[in-house]
């Protein structure tokens, strides 16, 4: 007879919940109880206690990733006849915004082992129009702040970093989004710190930066209606602010269980033929928020199926490099150009990472891969 699996989900945020659920109803109900749904005291503490997570001078809340990202470019006056060079092994919203405030994202190459910007590739593309790099923490993996900071500051480029993936996760002891200019860190469910909805921060430690975005993310306000330049409407709710707010507190601890279950796939996955784990570079910290593995000779349809056959549900981050987007396709970049990100938009398999995986699921994930590949 067969016994049925259980199916295991890529990504699952249930279980989190209901290990907080009291704590979480408490907070939001007395939020509606208040009668103060936007801006006020459960903001601006929530934007002290994301500082002070962060050691930095400054954090402003605003309502998505993406939004964080815009405001940092806004706030460095970057607009057309600017470049700005990026990885194209990223979610869309790296470069998206880039081409909304009018610049030209200039994509290069990845590292093939840690998925990350090649950091060789950023030197060589930098123009006297480039203004500024957005390193990417893709899946939780630090970039090598110190080698990129080095090479920013000999250019004078300015560093926005994109954390969406990664808070929590250090470089040399130091959390990412502390290190360079600008730091833009997504709420969004799926992140390693996810609210019930959408929202986004920014950490700096400039006030005159962090003063010039709060303008810019409230319509351009500088005194009660008195606008200086043209600004957005980008808020966290109050909602939304306490729920992140308590969830915060137990980010570390979260975070250490996915590093246990990554190490545990590591520990089994890495002798598989054909099969290359994601590797860590030494002085970073990753949050693993994917663990990415590269299922090699174009075996990777066929292995997601019958994985899934198992019960293992798997993603794939990403199917398309940015440069070959259709959206893209005035930049004028040629299949073939940025060949490890190709090669990785083919390979890449997320298998399934939260929290709350249990060994006996891990244990399901790991046998499954073996089966199917050993
Ligand atoms: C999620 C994500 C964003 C955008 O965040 P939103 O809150 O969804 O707008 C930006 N960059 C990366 C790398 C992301 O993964």
């Amino acid at each position: 007879m067969i016994q049925s699996v259980k199916s295991i989900p890529a990504f699952d945020n249930k279980q989190q919940y209901a290990t907080i659920e009291a704590e979480i109803s408490a907070a939001v109900l007395e939020v509606l109880a208040s009668g103060r749904y936007i801006g006020g005291p459960a903001v601006s503490s929530f934007e002290q206690a994301f500082a002070t997570y962060h050691q930095v001078k400054d954090c402003i809340a605003c309502n998505s990733g993406t939004d964080a990202l815009y405001l940092a470019l806004r706030a460095f006056d970057i607009g057309a006849g600017d470049e700005v060079i990026t990885t194209p092994f990223t979610f869309i919203a790296t470069s998206e915004v880039v081409s909304a405030v009018g610049a030209k994202p200039v994509f290069v190459d990845v590292d093939a082992n840690t998925y990350n910007l090649n950091l060789q590739q950023v030197a060589a593309a930098i123009t006297p129009k480039t203004k500024a790099i957005i390193p990417v923490h893709l899946f939780g993996q630090p970039v090598n702040m110190t080698a990129l900071m080095a090479l920013a500051k000999q250019h004078d480029l300015k560093v926005i970093e994109d954390c969406a993936q990664s808070t929590g996760a250090t470089w040399n002891g130091e959390k990412v989004g502390s290190i360079g200019d600008i730091g833009c860190f997504s709420f969004y469910p799926t992140k390693n710190l996810g609210g019930c909805g959408d929202g986004g921060a920014i950490t700096t430690n400039s006030s005159e930066i962090a003063e010039r975005m709060r303008v810019i993310k409230n319509h351009g306000q500088s005194n009660q209606y008195y606008y200086s330049e043209v600004g957005v409407n980008s808020r966290l709710d109050c909602i939304q602010a306490v729920i992140l707010h308590i969830k915060l507190r137990y980010l570390d601890n979260w975070n250490a269980k996915r590093k246990l279950i990554a190490s545990r796939y590591n520990q089994f996955l890495s002798q598989i033929p054909d099969i290359l784990t994601p590797q860590e570079i030494s002085g970073g910290e990753s949050v693993w928020n994917q663990y990415t593995i590269r299922i090699l000779d174009g075996q990777r349809e066929q292995v997601r199926k019958m994985l899934q056959e198992k019960g293992v549900n798997t993603m794939i981050y990403y199917p398309m490099p940015l440069h070959l987007q259709p959206v893209y396709e005035d930049l004028g970049y040629k299949s073939g150009q940025l060949p490890v990100a190709e090669q990785l938009s083919h390979e890449v398999t997320s298998l399934p990472m939260f929290p709350e995986l249990s060994e006996e699921q891990q244990d399901q994930v790991i046998y499954a891969v073996k089966e199917v590949m050993g």
